[in-house]
């Protein structure tokens, strides 16, 4: 098929994918790249998002680039603020030049006599659909499905005659003002939501069927705005990110080792900042420990400010129907509304629902393994960007993107032309992807490649410990089969892949210069 051929495709023009795209650039000079983006705009996440209060809920020191370090002492921004910070950093490195925007890709499919990838693309401006063949595919697709949230199903919503909304889309137009607001869900958009729809609205409720753990830290970085008197960003910026990462792997280390002392940390914090006589046990008192499901930041108790001053609510009960007025409750009680917020999460989607296949054969995903948390077994040439859970994404999608550099340097210097993992061990055994027990993430994960139970299959959410190896460790793997390509004589881009080795190679230094 004749159609256009770049070193590296990336899919995504998020945090993650540019990210990707500058490093390549960085890494990989002699590479042709191109980013294609489903949207018309850069940003992803930090785009899409426009709900009221939308912001980081890890701070910026951790979740900006490390090429581009966040300046100032303002910890956790606003959302506009980081799409600014992607925007800039694309244009900065000409990236925005090489994103091809309203390209959707929708599959590709692996050629192992051509060693290439032939990728199906939507365009949304045109209506067309084209095709491009790239040798790599680096899917920064994120994690989620842009096009729907999810909502439970509600009873009794045609009766209800105020509005209902999902987070996801927000459009500018709502008007909340002075209005009796229902948020439902206790994730991180419903803490981040409450506090600031009360800024405006009669009252905020948040209903929620089940606590979530909440912890306050400061908006402001207070090393960062010491250091920043007497140090320049150069100097201070990595000062503030390893503290901050040493600051989180020490609270999540703790609450998965101390459970129970966790727990009575949280409480004690919770009782000190809420209002007298709140009852901090029925609704801050989750029923699992801390961190099997992703902790809540808020800043400076934003919440807790809105609770303290009456604008805000917290009602921990479960819905029965909604009503022409608002919501009857399990417990018999009801809630008066004029517009009910559905924080009630996202819809998982592996990947940007590309479908893969390789040489004829579809991929299932769901029985493939995970390799370091960024290639899939089975699967030749292609790697994907996916963050930490426990820590800043971009922490790991950086990692991700810098090991990717490595590998596609050790390929060419070594003449490979293809890369596939590959698990010959049959005591290493499939565990999901994430560990955690949130509600999004149990009711997808099957769709995403397992991790395996050891190591280099294993998903370690430890930057410190990830950022160490990864420097270390060499490609050469026993878990990694390359493949030599030669030309054919039958067409110009045509491969023949041979002499298919697993390659332990000591003789070939893989570190990037
Ligand atoms: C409200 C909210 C707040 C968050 N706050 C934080 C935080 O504070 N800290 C943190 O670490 N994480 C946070 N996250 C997680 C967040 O998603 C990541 O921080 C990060 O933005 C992910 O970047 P990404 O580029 O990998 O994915 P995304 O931001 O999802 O971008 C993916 C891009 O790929 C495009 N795409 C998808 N599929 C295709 C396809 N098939 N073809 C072409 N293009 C495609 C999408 O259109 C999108 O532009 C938050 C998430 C949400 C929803």
């Amino acid at each position: 098929m004749a159609c256009e051929h770049v070193d590296v495709l990336v899919v995504g023009a998020g945090l993650s994918g540019v990210g990707a795209a500058c490093r390549l650039q960085q890494r990989c000079p002699h590479k042709t790249f191109a980013v294609l983006e489903a949207r018309g705009e850069i940003g992803g996440t930090w785009d899409l998002f426009r709900f009221p209060g939308v912001r980081s809920d890890s701070d910026m020191f951790t979740l900006c680039y490390p090429f581009r370090p966040w300046s100032g002492a303002q910890a956790i921004v606003d959302g506009a603020s980081i799409l600014e910070y992607v925007r800039q950093t694309a244009r900065a490195h000409g990236i925005d030049e090489k994103i091809r925007f309203h390209h959707r890709v929708t599959g590709a499919e692996w050629s192992s006599s051509d060693a290439r990838w032939i990728v199906e693309v939507e365009r949304g401006d045109t209506g067309e659909t084209i095709h491009m063949a790239c040798g790599f595919l680096f899917t920064c697709t994120g994690y989620f499905r842009y096009d729907e949230g999810h909502t439970p199903e509600l009873q009794g919503v045609e009766r209800f005659a105020g509005d209902i909304v999902h987070p996801q889309f927000w459009t500018e137009d709502i008007d909340y003002a002075g209005k009796r607001v229902v948020v439902i869900g206790s994730g991180a958009t419903a803490v981040t939501l409450v506090p600031a729809l009360a800024q405006r609205a009669a009252h905020v409720t948040m209903l929620q069927r089940s606590p979530s753990y909440i912890i306050s830290l400061p908006a402001v970085d207070p090393l960062a705005g010491l250091l920043g008197h007497v140090l320049p960003t150069r100097l201070a910026y990595p000062i503030v990110r390893w503290k901050n990462v040493m600051l989180t792997l020490a609270i999540y280390t703790f609450s998965r080792r101390r459970p129970a002392a966790m727990k009575r940390l949280i409480r004690t914090l919770l009782a000190r900042r809420l209002p007298p006589g709140f009852d901090v046990d029925t609704h801050f008192n989750p029923r699992y420990d801390p961190w099997d499901q992703r902790m809540c930041l808020v800043p400076d108790g934003d919440l807790f400010d809105a609770i303290g001053d009456g604008r805000a609510s917290i009602v921990t009960d479960q819905i029965e129907t909604l009503t022409e007025t608002g919501l009857a409750l399990a417990s018999g009680s009801e809630l008066e509304a004029d517009l009910i917020v559905t924080a009630t999460g996202l819809k998982m989607v592996p990947f940007g629902a590309i479908h893969l296949r390789v040489d004829g054969t579809d991929v299932d995903l769901s029985a493939a393994l995970a390799y370091r948390g960024m290639q899939v077994s089975g699967v030749p040439n292609m790697a994907f960007a996916f963050g930490y859970t426990n820590q800043s994404w971009t922490l790991g999608a950086d990692l991700t993107c810098e090991q990717v550099c490595k590998l596609l340097d050790y390929m060419d210097r070594c003449g490979y032309a293809a890369c596939v993992p590959r698990n010959r061990d049959p005591a290493i055994t499939g565990v999901p992807f994430a560990d955690l027990t949130s509600g999004y993430v149990l009711r997808a994960i099957d769709q995403f490649p397992k991790q395996g139970s050891q190591h280099p299959w294993q998903r370690e959410q430890n930057y410190a410990r990830n950022w160490t190896s990864m420097r270390r460790a060499r490609i050469e793997d026993p878990a990694l089969e390359f493949s030599r390509a030669a030309p054919t004589a039958n067409s110009e881009t045509a491969f023949v892949a041979r002499d298919i080795d697993v390659a332990v190679r000591a003789d070939v230094s893989d570190e990037t210069p």
